[in-house]
């Protein structure tokens, strides 16, 4: 039985090139519970990569005026460009009951932990520092200058892991998807999102 509450508002963070990207594909492909957050950008659009299904792509100066406007849950700028959650749907999602997950880098969800305390954050980490440099290098889709750069701020990222709530290892796709598809279930159950609808439902 479902007792009513509140969607979840599901972080996904931890250093660029540990497979966020793939191990969220994955997870959505184990539920059809859950919501996505398009977040968006600056940065070039990469080969095979979709306006308004990857990201939002549109110009620093679009990107800036809707900072202006307070239109982002939180936004932060990467390696050179400029990345954010819009505020507009979230709030729908959530109040409607649907669990929503944002796939961000750790300066954004720091952003969200201070404002949503009630997030479910998730920390991905790499099984060995190895993994994360070859993981960057066969996307193919950065230079070495940038995979280095990427490499250097991830290394300053791996303390902030102590602020989440769960750390994931990400040594299987598959496995991973699973334990945060797990994680969602539990925090589902957690008292304090239960306790008060259910007294509520026993008085009816
Ligand atoms: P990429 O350029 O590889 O798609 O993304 C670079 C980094 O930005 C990744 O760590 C990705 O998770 C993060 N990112 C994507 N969307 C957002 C967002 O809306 N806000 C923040 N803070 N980071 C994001």
């Amino acid at each position: 039985m479902n007792i009513k509450q509140k969607g979840l508002l599901i972080v996904l963070s931890g250093p660029s090139g540990v497979g966020k990207g793939t191990v969220r594909k994955e997870l959505f492909n184990l539920t059809d519970k859950l919501k996505y957050s398009i977040s968006m950008t600056t940065r070039q659009k990469r080969p095979g990569e979709e306006d308004g299904k990857d990201y939002y792509f549109v110009t620093k100066d679009e990107f800036i005026k809707r900072i202006e406007k307070n239109k982002f849950l939180e936004h932060a700028q990467f390696v050179g460009n400029y990345y954010g959650t819009p505020l507009d749907k979230i709030e729908e999602c959530i109040n409607k009951g649907d669990d929503m997950l944002l796939e961000i880098e750790v300066n954004g969800a720091t952003q969200v932990r201070h404002k949503l305390p009630e997030a479910v954050l998730i920390f991905l980490v790499p099984p060995t520092k190895a993994d994360l440099y070859e993981r960057l290098k066969s996307r193919g889709t950065e230079t070495e200058e940038v995979i280095q750069e990427r490499i250097k701020k991830a290394d300053s990222e791996f303390p902030e892991a102590r602020f989440y709530d769960y750390i994931v290892v990400n040594d299987n796709v598959a496995d991973a998807a699973k334990r945060i598809l797990e994680i969602i279930n539990a925090e589902h159950s957690k008292r304090i999102r239960v306790y008060d609808e259910y007294i509520k439902m026993l008085k009816k």
